[in-house]
């Protein structure tokens, strides 16, 4: 398996497969590399002769330098989970913040017709323009025909469609379904650093999560959210940071429903320090 850890090496074998009529589909990730980021790259492996897998823990887009810095980096255990998938049509881009950013480790600033404004762009103040920031370099660095992102970061996934259409990409995005474990915890990089009795509390999410769907059949948004947040009261090691129920589309907060709209739950839950997010379609 090909790692690159510098662009130029990486662009010389990219324009060379191109040559050859090869597509290449690229799947972006920050590493600690699990099943939800397997599922997408066999994705891109059944669309795509080549998938380009960066692992870049990209710093403009944490607005918390405690996250940052323990984010876990596991190179090598990532490298053996991709060669378990496919040992000779994978590349993976690992790059240094220098080969990505150069001297100037800075976001540029995007407007995302108010997508950015919302939710993960309300608590975590500048990530969708560090996003923003890397996505442009990276598929200006890998020109991809097609890019797959998950539905577990459903707001990133719209924002990146606003982004290849605002800048001219000329890219196909394409949303893949959460995965998730057994006990139908969303899987997530950040799940490792759960502790036991934090990790045993974590799946509450996606089961209230399934009953808030539930009751939305019948009760009000206003409603399932206010049950939703009285659950949470709960709980002694789950803190509930929002639970909103938007418009799939605009990811506006829902104040009355309509027949003929999409909507969607979203949540974002601390368990210690440790922030977890999900979503759920509601309709
Ligand atoms: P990350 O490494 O967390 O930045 O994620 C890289 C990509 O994998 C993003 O497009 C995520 O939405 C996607 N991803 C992360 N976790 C999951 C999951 N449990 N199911 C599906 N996709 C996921």
């Amino acid at each position: 398996m090909k790692i690159f850890h510098n662009k130029t090496e990486l662009k010389k074998s990219i324009q060379a497969l191109k040559k050859n009529q090869k597509s290449i589909g690229f799947v972006p990730t920050m590493g600690a590399l699990h099943q939800g980021h397997a599922s997408l790259i066999e994705q891109g492996l059944a669309n795509d002769a080549i998938v380009v897998v960066s692992i870049f823990v990209n710093p403009t887009q944490f607005d918390n330098q405690e996250d940052l810095v323990k984010y876990p980096r596991t190179l090598d255990s990532d490298v053996a989970l991709l060669k378990t998938i496919s040992k000779d049509r994978i590349l993976v881009y690992a790059p240094t913040v220098e080969d990505v950013y150069g001297k100037d480790v800075v976001s540029m600033t995007f407007k995302f017709d108010g997508l950015e404004h919302e939710m993960e762009g309300r608590f975590r103040e500048g990530h969708f323009d560090g996003v923003g920031t890397i996505l442009k370099r990276l598929f200006e660095i890998i020109s991809p025909d097609r890019a797959y992102f998950g539905e577990k970061d459903y707001q990133q996934l719209m924002i990146v469609k606003k982004l290849v259409e605002k800048q001219n990409i000329p890219v196909e995005i394409i949303g893949c379904k959460i995965h998730r474990a057994k006990d139908g915890l969303a899987m997530s990089s950040r799940n490792v650093r759960l502790k036991p009795e934090y990790r045993t509390a974590a799946p509450f999410i996606y089961k209230t999560l399934k009953a808030a769907k539930e009751k939305f059949g019948t009760k009000s948004a206003n409603k399932v959210t206010e049950w939703v947040e009285s659950q949470f009261a709960d709980q002694e090691l789950l803190e509930l940071e929002y639970f909103i129920i938007a418009d799939a589309q605009t990811l506006k907060t829902v104040k009355r429903k309509h027949n003929k709209k999409i909507y969607r739950a979203f949540i974002a839950v601390y368990a210690d320090d440790i922030r977890l997010i999900d979503n759920i379609a509601l309709n």
